[in-house]
């Protein structure tokens, strides 16, 4: 009996007892929590912990502790496990490297078929408009509507429309993800026109469809992996050889999708994708600044799909360019990368512990001398955008790639 045929025998065989044997992909994070000491340090660094206490969640190392018993006692994850944002940080600063973000996705996988009543209402309500558009948002009614609002964002800052692009064997895709298609439409814009300025050969997908990381975080990973297929038939129909995105969770999540699937696909943040592909030497020339600039001090927010998931050296190449802009000085001392409470859905199920979440952030934000907050990623521009005009904080807050959008120089023929 070959291993595949013996785990499907086991399988069956629990079925009956109710029990659901975990599957071979997952037996390695199972695993690690054996390695866990029981130190603590994951509850100390925890965000939510921090904004919400112990009594509201109970924090990581409960989770891995719930988990490791068997599914009667591992139901009892359900009050808290949604409250998790998925940042990483107890995995990264767990001496042992117990995966506790990939644990939570476990145990909401289990969750969500075995016990569908666990689920937030509010996630079966997102859920639902992912399995009805292929979409994590819904969409605009009226194209006409969607194309006025696009254009008012371009009007207020100054940036230009360039006509859809979609064309076969291009050597990039550019990919905004739903945040960026549906809501924040500069984002996208702004990543067409550094494409555009930098004469990089791409292409947009005739119909965006999701790359799957909500239905990974409400649970349902058999239509993660319905849209992780649809992704890939489309990015070889159009036969890309690479995939560019302006989106810290897209990156991330397509990252780990492309690695266990085993894609020949190169996927790339726009920071990544600029100093990597494009050179330092060319961005130097592209944002400089005809005139002498009023110098602008800014805040950097380090997106948790970034340098959790990612790579910290993303953030790196994103301060490699603030640093060569003229007229722009990085609050270095400042920059921080705390969990904006904005990932794991915690936000549509549980708004006030993203913004007990927000809020710690917020408060460094303004203790800080920058006036503008930037952060290569829509979903933590508009998390901390809403928190601090609901605080009354007069701080600016734009995506990285819009605010370098705006600083590239006239180009010459
Ligand atoms: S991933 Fe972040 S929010 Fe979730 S348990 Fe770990 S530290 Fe807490
Ligand atoms: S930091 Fe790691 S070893 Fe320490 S309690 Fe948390 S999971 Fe266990």
């Amino acid at each position: 009996m070959s291993e595949e045929e013996s785990y499907e025998f086991v399988k069956n065989t629990l079925k009956e007892e109710g029990i659901q044997p975990y599957e071979p992909s997952e037996l390695e994070t199972i695993h690690s929590i054996e390695q866990c000491i029981n130190c603590g340090l994951c509850i100390n660094h925890c965000p939510v912990v921090s904004a919400v206490g112990v009594d509201r969640f109970a924090g990581p190392r409960s989770i891995a502790v719930e988990f490791s018993r068997t599914p009667p006692e591992f139901w009892c994850t359900g009050d808290h496990v949604y409250l998790c944002t998925g940042c990483g940080t107890c995995r990264e600063v767990c001496p042992n490297n117990v995966d506790i973000p990939e644990i939570v996705n476990i145990i909401r996988a289990r969750i969500f078929t075995q016990r569908p009543d666990l689920v937030p209402d509010a996630l079966h309500a997102q859920n639902a408009i992912i399995h009805e558009h292929n979409l994590a948002f819904e969409p605009w009614e009226d194209i006409e509507d969607k194309n006025a609002s696009r254009d008012m964002r371009l009007e207020r800052l100054n940036l230009p429309f360039y006509k859809e692009r979609i064309k076969k064997d291009a050597k990039v895709l550019f990919y905004p993800g739903c945040q960026a298609e549906e809501r924040a439409q500069e984002v996208r814009e702004a990543g067409k026109i550094i494409l555009e300025y930098f004469d990089v050969d791409y292409t947009l997908l005739e119909e965006l469809s999701c790359c799957g990381m909500p239905s990974r975080l409400i649970g349902d990973h058999e239509q993660a992996e319905i849209l992780a297929k649809l992704l890939k038939e489309k990015i070889d129909s159009l036969g890309v050889q690479a995939v560019v995105t302006t989106c810290a969770g897209c990156t991330s999540n397509l990252t780990s999708v492309v690695n266990s699937h085993g894609w020949q696909l190169p996927t790339y943040h726009m920071l990544e994708y600029l100093v990597e592909e494009i050179g330092l030497d060319r961005i130097k020339d592209a944002v400089r600044q005809q005139k002498q600039p009023e110098e602008i001090v800014v805040t950097v927010h380090d997106p948790c799909h970034l340098i959790r998931h990612t790579s910290r050296q993303v953030m790196r190449y994103a301060l490699d360019i603030l640093e060569i802009m003229d007229g722009v000085r990085v609050d270095e001392e400042s920059a921080h990368d705390s969990c904006c409470g904005g990932g794991g859905l915690v936000a549509r199920h549980s708004p006030d512990v993203a913004k007990r979440v927000v809020d710690e952030n917020v408060r460094a934000i303004s203790g800080t001398e920058g006036k503008r907050v930037v952060t290569p990623c829509p979903l933590c521009t508009a998390q901390i955008e809403d928190n601090l005009f609901r605080n009354g904080i007069d701080i600016d807050v734009e995506d990285l790639s819009v605010f370098i959008a705006r600083r590239l120089a006239e180009k010459e023929d």
